[in-house]
């Protein structure tokens, strides 16, 4: 019997291998991106409390009534939209479950999916699993923005899906607004999806505003866009996500959802909801919060010998190492471990990578660590 992987050309993520070798050498670890500080001390006390009341069975497949419903008027507030619980909002495992079960319903065997590289490790291996065809567009440093003129260029009736990630990881790059436009312009005459990935929505820096899909009517009749609470709540091993589409999307991620992961910790969601409500002030909060520890951390880079574009969104800033060394990415995060720094190379991102001398570091750490980091980091 021969066992045909499907996914040959996959190993291990470079998240779950940095992690790995930092823990292995003892290196500050700015690899992975989670905090190390703790969950809002009355998200914790809702969580205990609920696991204390009994909510302890399965959760409805949709996601438990008062999430949804949380859901929707914190994004009613923030985006000027109110989707409709009942119908068009889906918790899930993680925005990563989100994601993987939006595409598994979307794309058929032989449609292509536009990813723009470096795209999030997860997106084109569910592309593959759901038999489609990733069509990769390259985002050019040092800026990583999109090139509208090639993706008019990669447009053909084969197209179902483009997936957007704003602000982007790796790089922190973000959409303007007004690019929102330029993407309902091109996917007006075709039958292509939009799935916006908006993990680090509440995490964009010196005044900037988020693209959200929400923001855009055109676009959210042909969209789905997800969010995570692992991100918003400092809060990534509860894995808890959501995705928002209108209802006959919805329809279909629910359909694969259902038989995925079903349903999502009811203790959690139940806490969450609670936060939501009682804890409003959290999420606009966290711009300032993190455009701190951003400062802090570049600050304290002042005497190094890396050069950077301070990242306009997301808890990820890049670092340019050409004046240090001339070893390839890959390399270069191995001579960082070895002076105490565990960070991510971007290249894995790439179908086809350029040459590039920039590792992605995690700045969502308290003000301790960075301090830390940055020390090593000057010796280089
Ligand atoms: N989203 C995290 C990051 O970009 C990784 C999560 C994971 O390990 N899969 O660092």
């Amino acid at each position: 019997m021969t066992l045909r992987s499907k996914l040959p050309h996959v190993g291990t993520t470079i998240f779950t291998v940095m992690s790995h070798r930092a823990r292995q050498l003892g290196a500050i670890n700015l690899a992975q991106g989670f905090p190390d500080y703790d969950v809002p001390a009355k998200l914790k006390d809702r969580a205990a409390y609920h696991v204390a009341a009994g909510r302890n069975q399965y959760a409805p497949m949709t996601g438990v009534d008062e999430l949804r419903e949380q859901i929707a008027l914190k994004l009613a507030l923030t985006y000027g939209r109110m989707p409709d619980p009942e119908s068009e909002i889906t918790i899930t495992l993680g925005a990563t479950e989100a994601i993987f079960s939006a595409i598994l319903a979307l794309v058929h065997p032989g449609d292509e999916v536009i990813l723009f590289d470096p795209s999030y490790d997860s997106y084109a291996p569910a592309v593959l699993l759901a038999g489609g065809r990733p069509i990769h567009i390259p985002l050019d440093p040092p800026h990583f923005h999109i090139d509208w003129q090639r993706v008019r260029e990669a447009v053909t009736p084969k197209l179902r899906l483009i997936v957007v990630n704003t602000p982007h990881n790796p790089t922190g790059s973000m959409l303007d607004p007004r690019e929102l436009d330029t993407l309902a312009d091109i996917v007006r005459s075709t039958r292509a999806f939009v799935l916006m990935d908006e993990v680090y929505e509440h995490m964009v820096f010196d005044g900037a505003r988020h693209a959200s899909l929400l923001t855009n009517t055109e676009l959210y009749e042909r969209g789905i866009a997800v969010f995570s609470f692992g991100k918003s709540l400092h809060a990534t091993g509860w894995r808890v996500g959501y995705a928002v589409a209108p209802p006959a999307i919805t329809t279909e991620i629910r359909r694969v959802h259902q038989f995925n992961t079903f349903s999502i910790a009811t203790p959690l969601q139940y806490a969450i909801a609670d936060f939501l409500k009682n804890s409003p002030e959290h999420h606009s909060g966290l711009a300032a919060f993190y455009q701190r520890k951003r400062d802090k951390f570049l600050d304290g880079l002042g005497g190094s010998s890396f050069s950077w574009i301070p990242s306009a969104g997301t808890y990820f800033q890049l670092l340019d190492f050409s004046a240090i060394s001339d070893e390839s990415d890959t390399e270069f995060v191995e001579t960082l471990l070895r002076a105490g720094v565990a960070a991510i190379p971007v290249s894995p991102f790439y179908a086809q990578p350029p040459r590039l001398s920039v590792v992605r570091l995690c700045f969502a750490k308290s003000e301790s660590t960075l301090e830390d980091a940055a020390e090593r980091l000057c010796l280089l």
